[in-house]
């Protein structure tokens, strides 16, 4: 697969990150400056992807539709041709049937708000997997509180499919939706969807395949599937981001009322007679579309098409297997379901870590993976776990890759305290230095540090200076919301109105952030408090690029929840 990932200029020698990981230069066959393995969020984007975007504006821009002057028939033009793309890639009947939207997410949005108000009576049934992604949960409980209809959550076997005896006693007469994923986002397994769709369109049910994590996997017939309605976004398969994909048999969406008004979408507008709407697909298609993004997916789909289909999940079953096999060999993994996945995306937990620790500590090394609930909350509730990590890889990753992974998840793992050094200092001798420490001390210590795996490590070091609250002092006030981690965090004034606060974290590297947020706040009066700049102190730090308070890592929660617990 060298010959897909030569395309991909982000993944080659000239990523601008390439200095981020300074460590371990010398393993052959892996950029250590950037590992990619988190794919199930979005892939990256290949060379005729990213000059599509700038041919269009230099070239090509004008709106779609409307004018009748040359630029716009091109553009037109070109907007066009990528629908037909798109029906021949999923083998749709016709071009109509492929409407665009902004992505899997919005596309499903659309069926509920649409379709879902158009057959659901009160009593009536939805039923969708307790697997599914929270884009193919939300609309649905939403619109069963509009039409007082019912869900009903489909269980998994123990291989992490649909259960499909549980399917079989969960359908009825009553079922009018039928909504699941082909592919689980977080366990990687494929649904049998075709036996789902078959039993559901039994009792007249419409059916709903949620394919976003399918559709870069392996070739989807959607005549042959013969379900109601396909969706995906593009920029899982190596398009451009606010591209989605809704496919629908075309007498349904005939039937379907439009789901946005305003231009585009209309026949005749007028304040005297009715106003009209216009056919497929534009019928769904309100105002001016992503033309730039819609044309760049069509050469993503053109980049697809090099590649045979076979070859390409040939190699990522053997990315699978390898990166699962080596997995099962540490002692400490344990999988969130049991055998190998279908699709190369592996979920996971490490026995005695927190999630959030593996994931940064990774990160420290150039390796991008993924913890957390993965937008899947209610998975996470029925395997009883607060979260996992996810390993989602593509054709552009390679076996090094994973063995590079695989050796500093080990060395992550194995790594005691009194291993971790900076700059020769161990955590013990780090622990005697000054326990009260204000941001002028943390900004010193972080001064002499070089690159994101130092000041990682330095993170954790100082994780070992913060005391650990009392279980009293951990409840629903003190926790603080918006963490990935649990974290919590308590507040005292003294007579001089100067504020001290304490705080814990089930993860270390928050633990450690906390230590250098409370050097800033702590021994301060409120207006000190309310007016400290933490982006600055954060830049000073070095790790904006990282842990940019703005971005919703955590830090943001606890600054937010020092400053409110001040006024
Ligand atoms: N469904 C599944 C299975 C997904 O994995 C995702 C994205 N993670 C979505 C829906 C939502 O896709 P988007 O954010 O592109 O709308």
């Amino acid at each position: 697969m060298k010959k897909f990932r030569q395309q991909f200029p982000l993944l080659g020698s000239s990523n601008p990150s390439a200095t981020r990981h300074d460590q371990e230069k010398s393993v052959p066959g892996v950029n250590h400056a950037f590992v990619y393995f988190d794919n199930g969020a979005t892939t990256q984007k290949p060379n005729c992807v990213i000059d599509s975007h700038q041919t269009f504006y230099q070239e090509y821009n004008a709106n779609v539709h409307r004018a009748s002057h040359a630029l716009s028939a091109k553009a037109t033009s070109a907007f066009e041709q990528a629908r037909a793309d798109v029906k021949d890639f999923i083998n749709a009947k016709s071009s109509k049937e492929i409407i665009w939207t902004k992505g899997a997410t919005e596309s499903i949005n659309l069926i509920a708000n649409t379709l879902g108000h158009q057959i659901l009576s009160p009593g009536d049934e939805i039923i969708i997997a307790v697997s599914e992604h929270h884009a193919n949960i939300v609309p649905w409980q939403l619109l069963a509180k509009q039409t007082a209809a019912i869900i009903k959550v489909l269980t998994l076997d123990e291989d992490g499919r649909i259960d499909l005896a549980n399917f079989e006693r969960l359908i009825n007469d009553k079922t009018k939706i039928v909504c699941c994923g082909h592919v689980s986002n977080v366990l990687g397994k494929v649904n049998p969807i075709e036996a789902i769709i078959a039993k559901a369109k039994a009792v007249g049910a419409v059916t709903i395949i949620d394919g976003a994590q399918a559709v870069a996997h392996f070739p989807v017939d959607v005549q042959a599937l013969d379900c109601d309605f396909y969706l995906f976004s593009a920029h899982k398969m190596y398009g451009p981001t606010g591209v989605g994909v809704l496919y629908g048999k075309q007498v349904l969406l005939d039937a379907m009322p439009p789901y946005q008004l305003g231009g585009e979408m209309i026949k005749k507008v007028s304040f005297n007679q009715p106003t009209t709407f216009n056919v497929l697909p534009f019928k769904f298609e309100a105002g001016t579309p992503n033309i730039a993004g819609v044309i760049a997916f069509a050469q993503a789909i053109k980049f697809m098409k090099q590649f045979c289909h076979q070859d390409i999940m040939q190699y990522e079953n053997l990315l699978i297997q390898h990166c699962y096999r080596a997995l099962a060999q540490i002692s400490q993994i344990k999988f969130v379901v049991r055998d190998v996945p279908d699709i190369p995306v592996l979920a996971f937990t490490v026995e005695g870590h927190h999630n959030q620790d593996i994931a940064s500590a990774l990160d420290s090394f150039g390796i991008a993976i993924r913890s957390g609930h993965h937008c899947a909350m209610p998975l996470m509730e029925y395997l009883s776990l607060s979260g996992c990590l996810r390993v989602s890889m593509a054709p552009y990753n390679t076996i090094e890759e994973i063995d590079y992974f695989i050796t500093c998840l080990e060395k992550i793992i194995m790594a005691s305290d009194s291993h971790l050094t900076v700059n020769g200092v161990t955590a013990k001798q780090h622990l005697q230095q000054s326990s009260a420490l204000n941001s002028n001390d943390i900004i010193k210590q972080f001064a002499h540090l070089t690159g994101w795996h130092n000041r990682h490590r330095e993170i954790m070091l100082l994780s070992k200076k913060l005391p650990r609250l009392a279980s009293h002092d951990r409840h629903e006030q003190s926790l603080i919301h918006g963490c990935e981690s649990l974290a919590w965090l308590v507040s005292r004034q003294d007579k001089q109105a100067i504020f001290y606060f304490q705080a814990d974290s089930d993860a270390r590297i928050i633990r450690g952030l906390l230590v250098i947020v409370l050097a800033a706040f702590n021994g301060k009066t409120a207006e000190q408090i309310q007016t400290f700049d933490i982006e600055e102190y954060f830049d000073k730090l070095g790790l904006m690029q990282q842990l940019s308070p703005s971005r919703g890592n955590g830090v943001l929660a606890i600054v937010e929840k020092i400053k409110a617990l001040s006024l």
